[in-house]
C-alpha cells in the first residue's frame, strides 16, 4: 500500500540537472519550498560527462559531476528539499496534482515542473558502458573539444550523429561513420554535409560490437554486417554514440502534449504545457539545443512561470 503525506506542496520539480536545479534555486529564493525528485538520473547527464569548458563563469572549466554538485550547493542554500526518487505515475486531472513515486509513495501538489530530463541512447555494450567519460561520450558538444588530432568514430546514420560527425571534424584528424545500413536516415541537406566531407569517412553496413582498452578507449571492434567479417580498429581514441535520445516523459504523455518522439510540447516562449499549473523545461521538452545552459536558462523560466501562476492563483 502506498505511502501518502497529507502535506500540499506548493511546487514540485521532478530532476536534478541543470534545468530542475536551476528551476530550485528560482523557486527557492522565492519562498516557494520546492521539493525535487532527483529522478531516474540525479544530476543528469553532465554526471556522465568530464571537463565542461562551455559552461559560463568557469575560466579553467569544470567536471561535469563537481558542476552538478555545486549547483546542488547552491540551491540546498536556499532550503530546496531533495528526494532520491523518481516520480513514475500522475493523475493530473485532480487538484491538487497526484504523483506516485518508484518507491511506491504518493505526493499531492498544486504546481509541478517536469525537468525530467533524457537519456542518451547506448548500444548497451559493456565495454562501452564502462568507458563512458574516457574516451566514450554522447555527445561530440561537449567533448569533442578533447579529441585533437586523433582518430574518432561516431555510430548512427541520423541527423544527430550528422550533425555530431561535421563538429568533430574540427578537432579529429579522421572522423568515421559507422552506419549499421547502406543509408542514412538523415535529412538530405544533414546526408550532404557528411558525405562530402573529405575529413568523414563512411563505413556502410557496419556496427561496432565493442570498445576496446583498460582506462580509455585505445579502439573498437567492428563487424560487417553483410559479410559477418570482424576487424579491431586499434587507431580509434574516441567512440561517439549519435543514435538518439530518450526524453524521460513516459509518466506523463497521457496527460501532456508531445511529439511523436515523446518530448513534451510547450507554448511558444514559456514553459507552459497544454495542463495548468504544470510546466517543462530542459532536454524533456528540446530536443534541438540540448546543452546545460539552455536546459539552465529553460528551467529559470520554468520557475518563474511557476511562481507567476501560483501567485495568479492565490492572488
Ligand atoms: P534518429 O532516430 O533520426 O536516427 C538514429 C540513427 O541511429 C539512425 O541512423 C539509426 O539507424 C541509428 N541507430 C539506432 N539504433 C542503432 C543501433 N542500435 N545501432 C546502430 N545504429 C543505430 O535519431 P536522431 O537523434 O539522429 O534524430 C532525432 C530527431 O531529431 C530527428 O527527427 C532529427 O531530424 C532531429 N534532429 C535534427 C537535427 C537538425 O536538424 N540539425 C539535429 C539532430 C536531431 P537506422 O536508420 O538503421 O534505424
Amino acid at each position: 500500500m502506498s505511502e501518502s503525506s497529507d502535506r500540499i506542496e506548493k511546487v514540485i520539480i521532478l530532476g536534478s540537472g541543470p534545468a530542475g536545479l536551476t528551476a530550485a534555486l528560482y523557486t527557492s529564493r522565492a519562498d516557494l519550498e520546492p521539493l525535487v525528485f532527483e529522478g531516474v538520473e540525479p544530476g543528469g547527464q553532465l554526471m556522465t560527462t568530464t571537463d565542461v569548458e562551455n559552461f559560463p563563469g568557469f575560466v579553467d572549466g569544470i567536471m561535469g559531476p563537481e558542476l552538478m554538485e555545486v549547483m546542488k550547493k547552491q540551491v540546498a542554500r536556499f532550503g530546496t528539499r531533495f528526494v532520491l526518487d523518481d516520480i513514475i505515475d500522475a493523475d493530473l486531472d485532480q487538484r491538487p496534482f497526484v504523483l506516485r513515486t518508484g518507491q511506491g509513495k504518493v505526493y499531492k501538489t498544486e504546481s509541478l515542473i517536469i525537468a525530467s530530463g533524457a537519456t542518451a541512447k547506448y548500444l548497451g555494450l559493456e565495454n562501452e558502458l564502462r568507458l563512458r567519460g574516457h574516451g566514450v561520450s554522447a555527445c561530440a558538444t561537449c567533448d569533442g573539444f578533447f579529441f585533437r588530432d586523433v582518430e574518432v568514430v561516431v555510430v548512427g546514420g541520423g541527423d544527430s550523429a550528422c550533425e555530431e560527425a561535421g563538429f568533430l571534424t574540427k578537432f579529429a584528424s579522421r572522423t568515421h561513420m559507422l552506419v549499421r545500413r547502406d543509408a542514412l536516415r538523415a535529412s538530405k541537406i544533414m546526408q550532404a554535409r557528411v558525405l562530402n566531407n573529405p575529413k568523414i569517412q563512411m563505413h556502410w553496413n557496419t556496427e561496432m560490437i565493442d570498445v576496446l582498452g583498460d582506462t580509455e578507449v585505445t579502439g573498437i571492434r567492428v563487424r560487417n554486417n553483410k559479410s559477418g567479417e570482424e576487424t579491431d580498429w586499434n587507431h580509434i581514441e574516441g567512440v561517439f554514440l549519435g543514435i538518439g535520445h530518450t526524453p524521460n516523459s513516459k509518466a506523463f504523455t497521457q496527460w501532456l502534449n508531445h511529439d511523436d518522439q515523446g518530448y513534451l510540447v510547450t507554448e511558444v516562449d514559456s514553459s507552459r504545457t497544454n495542463v495548468e499549473g504544470v510546466f517543462a523545461c530542459g532536454d524533456v521538452k528540446d530536443k534541438t539545443y540540448r546543452q546545460a545552459i539552455t536546459a539552465a536558462g529553460s528551467g529559470c523560466m520554468a520557475a518563474i512561470d511557476a511562481e507567476r501562476w501560483l501567485e495568479s492563483k492565490h492572488g
